[in-house]
């Protein structure tokens, strides 16, 4: 199974491109999705949170509320640590698993957010594709998005590997300064020319 990382900052574009390699036909295992999809209600993520952490991070509804929880990974080192220690591993198995699930494909996509600060997702990836964009434009794109203020923003881009730093680990990159027109078509010229690689017709 030949497995692509696909990374980028915050806001760089990643979902984005992700969606144009499941147009391909691509299977994508986006681990933010499974970090969603563990913290909510019932699941063991959520559990292990309400467990530690009692009612801090439950809305009225008893939902946990995710924008709070992902300004406390970012402003509390304290509750990062905790919370990373109870959901990195729970993602890691979900991802084994959607791994196995894909088996008969010809390539896979995971998004991993913080491929090149972490090693775990290193050593099970074959190659890795960097989403980039300027530091500007990720603030102005995650402001417009989540409706946050620039501060926050600010601090979430300063907390990340710097984008100088991801260019030299970057083994391909597409950069998504443009439309995403043309974004999905550098995506289909790396799909392209990544089944030519493999050997596998089109
Ligand atoms: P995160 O790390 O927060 O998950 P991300 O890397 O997945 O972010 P996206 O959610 O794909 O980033 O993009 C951030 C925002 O910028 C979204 O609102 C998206 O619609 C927009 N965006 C991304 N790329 C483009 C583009 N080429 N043209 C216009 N808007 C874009």
């Amino acid at each position: 199974m030949y497995i692509i990382g696909l990374t980028g900052g915050i806001g760089s574009g990643k979902t984005m491109a992700s969606g144009a390699f499941t147009h391909l036909g691509v299977p994508v295992i986006d681990l933010d999705e499974i970090a969603k999809n563990l913290t909510k209600k019932g699941s063991k993520g959520y559990n292990e949170i309400v467990k530690y952490f009692g009612q801090h991070y439950l809305n009225d509804s008893g939902d946990i509320d995710r924008r709070k929880l992902r300004a406390d990974i970012f402003l509390m080192p304290k509750c990062k640590n905790r919370i990373e220690s109870i959901l990195h591993p729970l993602i890691y198995q979900e991802c084994l698993a959607a791994i196995k699930e894909n088996d008969g494909a010809a390539y896979i996509v995971i998004v991993i957010p913080l491929l090149f600060e972490t090693n775990t997702y290193q050593v099970i990836i074959n190659e890795n594709l960097l989403i980039d964009c300027s530091e500007e434009l990720q603030l102005k794109r995650v402001i417009n998005r989540d409706l946050i203020e620039k501060k926050l923003a600010m601090k979430i881009i300063n907390s990340q590997m710097k984008r100088q730093d991801k260019l030299n680990k970057a083994e391909n990159i597409i950069n998504n300064e443009a439309s995403k027109d043309i974004l999905e078509k550098n995506i289909l010229y790396y799909h392209e020319n990544l089944l030519k690689k493999l050997g596998v017709e089109i």
